[in-house]
């Protein structure tokens, strides 16, 4: 039986849709979520961003087999963290592969269930633990011709769509797959710094409140981009992962990061 610490205190759900390029918020604290136990934490982004609780952190990537990440990708997250979070303990990947679960596509509940079935790493001691979905199937809550790429949906617990990202990555006028697997995973890690103005503070109000937790600015990593763009294929057309804008950076800092 697996041993919950996390508790799920505020309602980062977060999905990034292709063509719309959209994330959106559902939801609220889940109530299944919450167990009981004493050793129950709550953890907060400042908790990622600052070392007064925990002075290292653990990323466990659970990929199905044949959806891993690239190395490079998995590095490259590593560098921004790093040069992002206050961690003198060190940041730490580990990754497993998993057999095929063979859904058609994954709901929230699906992805839970891997998480509870999965997941080995957990927040302990002074080491922070977060955790990464591969999925080899689309999102089940994509509708029409928006496709989500990935989904930060709890305080720790992140999901890529791998199988969706090599769906628009790797042709002719498309990201690489590198590209677009990193700036995914790096736009949901910042959902779980808080950003934007969901657990971490504004410094300045940079805030595209029409779509949610995002930047609005159209450069930034945690852009949402245009109704009527190509979405993150347009997004990404300068064929570098975008980075955090100076608004973005200035809250992360604000909120106990480096
Ligand atoms: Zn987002
Ligand atoms: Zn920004």
């Amino acid at each position: 039986m697996t041993k919950r610490i996390g508790l799920y205190l505020i309602p980062i759900i977060s999905v990034f849709v292709i063509l719309f390029s959209a994330c959106t918020k559902e939801g609220g604290p889940v109530a299944e979520d919450i167990d009981n136990t004493p050793e129950n934490i709550i953890i907060k982004p400042n908790d990622f961003l600052s070392e007064s609780r925990y002075v290292k952190l653990v990323i466990e990537i659970t990929a199905v087999q044949g959806f891993e990440p690239s190395t490079e990708a998995v590095n490259d997250l590593k560098t921004f963290l790093k040069n992002i979070l206050n961690k003198s303990g060190g940041i730490t990947i580990v990754s497993n592969s998993i057999a095929s679960p063979e859904l058609e596509s994954y709901s929230l509940a699906d992805i839970k269930e891997i998480e509870e079935n999965y997941r080995t790493s957990f927040t302990e001691g002074k080491t922070l633990s977060a955790w990464f979905f591969f999925a080899d199937a689309d999102y089940a809550g994509n509708e029409d011709d928006s496709k989500v790429l990935g989904v930060a949906y709890t305080s720790t617990s992140m999901a890529v769509f791998k199988k969706t990202v090599n769906e628009f990555s790797g042709g002719f006028w498309k990201p690489s797959t590198k590209i677009l697997e990193e700036t995914v995973m790096k736009h949901e890690f910042g959902h779980i710094l808080g950003l934007v103005n969901n657990g971490t503070d504004m410094v300045e109000n940079h805030q595209d409140t029409s779509h949610g937790s995002h930047c609005n600015n159209e450069d930034c990593l945690m852009y949402y981009a245009a109704e009527h763009s190509s979405g993150v294929v347009s997004f990404l057309r300068g064929g570098e992962v975008p980075s955090l804008d100076t608004n973005c950076l200035a809250d992360l800092k604000n909120n106990g990061g480096k």
